[in-house]
């Protein structure tokens, strides 16, 4: 088995290599990465300036753009063939609408959008500092990732619960929940006099929803969900072309 590998941590982030380490049990790996942090970038491609290639080591190209050009130059200019794509491991969640601000959910997005089935992993945790013992438990867990996201067209994303909170309880199919920032900004002066601002807060809320991916890992499953690239509210189309065709 072929495996791309991207994240949006950056090339020497912990969680990259232990997922290449995993894979590499499986088969080949060849990472495309960005070369720095580029988390909460989303589904940016760079249109407006050059990107560069530089190889980290054999086998690994670090770049300067986004987990979405990484993919595009990947499987587009280096004609890499991969059967999977996994993104991550990202040192933090990415649970209900961090989809939507993710970088590491978009490098799988971004596969699974060139029909690659594709995986994003996360550790619900901004705490690198056991991401190696995840290791061992990725590989038991990763062949069943490999067969979901083999058995359908979207990307699958994966979030782990801390490890620091005891071991998993299971593995369970979940929906989308929501996870809702601080509305906080903190606005200071920076050294010039100048004013900054900082925003999203430290506050995370996460309702409690039926099924969802933040219940899962709050109940202590890792939890896994299909997404698709189709945004449409398609019940809502109908409505909307009512209230357009009306005088
Ligand atoms: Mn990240």
């Amino acid at each position: 088995m072929r495996f791309l590998l991207t994240n949006d941590d950056g090339i020497h982030a912990p969680g990259l290599h232990v997922l290449a380490r995993v894979a590499a049990k499986l088969g080949e790996v060849v990472v495309v990465a960005p070369d720095t942090e580029r988390s909460g970038v989303s589904h940016a491609i760079t249109l407006y300036k050059p990107l560069r290639l530089r190889e980290f080591q054999p086998g690994w190209l670090a770049c300067d753009g986004t987990p979405t050009d990484c993919i595009y130059l990947a499987l587009h200019h280096l004609n890499l063939q991969p059967d999977v794509v996994l993104s991550g491991i990202n040192p933090g969640p990415n649970l209900g609408h961090d989809v939507l601000y993710s970088g590491t959910v978009a490098g799988a997005l971004e596969g699974a959008h060139w029909r690659v089935p594709s995986l994003a992993i996360s550790h619900c945790t901004s705490s690198e500092d056991r991401m190696a013992e995840l290791e061992p438990l990725l590989d038991q867990m990763l062949p069943m990732l490999l067969r979901v996201a083999q058995s359908q067209a979207g990307a699958v994303n994966v979030n782990l619960p801390p490890i620091d909170r005891g071991p998993w309880r299971g593995i369970r199919a979940a929906r989308m929940g929501h996870r809702l920032y601080a509305n906080e900004v903190i606005a200071r002066n920076d050294p010039r006099g100048r004013a900054y601002y900082w925003i999203g807060g430290a506050d995370v809320k996460m309702p409690d929803i039926e099924g969802s991916d933040c219940n899962a890992v709050r109940d202590g499953y890792v939890s896994v969900t299909p997404l698709g690239d189709d945004l449409t509210r398609h019940r809502e189309l109908e409505r909307v072309a009512d209230l357009l065709a009306s005088p």
